[in-house]
């Protein structure tokens, strides 16, 4: 029977509000997905930046835009045979993203590719239900696939032991390997290995072009990956020289990665609201200076682990 017959019949049912034993509404069509606000994100995010809070997306430059909440990036990039998101952001964001995305007037079934940057599910928890709306491939670095196939952290992981909650595993359809490429029509990502905050962790970078109609510019756009020493409170980087030997070198990666425009996973890592907010977004030398901060950090925490 086709629905067109049946919902008159359920809808009339509900309708009638003296009847006993009615049959159970019919569920409520989507006819709206979650407002995106009007403000900038600089202004709507800046007194509280939570992962689910809704953001305005905006172009970061030419067809690069930022789709993600206040707290957590989703950064979409539009081509002319597909599209390409890097990063899913939790799973409760999911409808925000997909709201964002098409309020650009972009169909979320254009996606090709989802890639990450660390397998935490703060990044990928939102994958399954993005490759289920958009029917992308779902890329990733080896290291990660098993995280993001079981949606639990790795052992190997300096968050292994932090209570991180599961999150909806999705089947990883390509493996990308450190320097290798990802190619899409006119769009070409290029993938960093950027351990250190996880095992998996990657960092991307690509041209951005301005829009059809625009002046004729072009600049390079880099995803660095979060490089945070965080971990398990039993956790200590000084006991794993290894860790700690790939973190600086991927640091340096960062350091100097093509960089005209820096985006994080957590913009405010990088300071991006504030950047929006003072004009200094895309002012040269981002990349050295995230990478001055992340080392400030790991050398902060190596020193508070020598002196316990
Ligand atoms: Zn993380």
């Amino acid at each position: 029977m086709s629905a067109r017959i049946v919902l008159p019949l359920a809808f009339a049912l509900s309708a009638c509000t003296v009847a006993t034993n009615e049959a159970p509404a019919p569920e409520a069509p989507v006819t709206s997905l979650p407002a995106v606000p009007d403000e900038p994100f600089h202004e709507a995010c800046e007194p509280w930046d939570d992962w689910d809070k809704p953001a305005r997306p905006f172009s970061l430059m030419g067809h690069t835009y930022y789709v993600g909440t206040c707290g957590i990036s989703a950064i979409l990039v539009t081509g002319e045979e597909g599209h390409v998101l890097i990063d899913s952001g939790i799973s409760e964001a999911v409808p925000n993203i997909l709201a964002s995305i098409r309020s650009l007037g972009v169909d979320p079934r254009g996606i090709k590719y989802i890639l990450m940057s660390h397998e935490h599910f703060d990044h990928v928890g939102g994958h399954a239900a993005l490759k289920a709306a958009t029917g992308a491939q779902v890329i990733a670095s080896a290291a990660a696939k098993p995280v993001l196939e079981s949606g639990l952290v790795a052992a190997d992981d300096p968050q292994a032991n932090v209570d991180h909650p599961p999150f909806p595993g999705v089947t990883v359809d390509r493996i990308v390997a450190d320097g290798g490429t990802l190619e899409l029509g006119n769009l070409k990502f290029t993938a960093h290995a950027t351990p250190g905050h996880s095992p998996g962790a990657l960092s991307w970078t690509w041209w951005s072009c301005n829009l059809p109609g625009e002046p004729p510019v072009c600049r390079r756009m880099a995803y660095a990956d979060s490089l945070s020493p965080v971990s398990a409170d039993d956790y200590r980087f000084s006991d794993h020289p290894d860790v700690v030997a790939a973190f600086r070198n991927s640091i340096d990666k960062v350091r100097f990665l093509q960089c005209d425009y820096l985006v994080t996973p957590h913009p405010s890592a990088s300071g991006l609201i504030k950047r929006l907010r003072d004009g200094t977004y895309g002012e040269p030398g981002e990349c050295q200076r995230y990478a001055d901060k992340l080392t400030k950090a790991l050398d902060t925490r190596l020193a508070k682990e020598a002196a316990r």
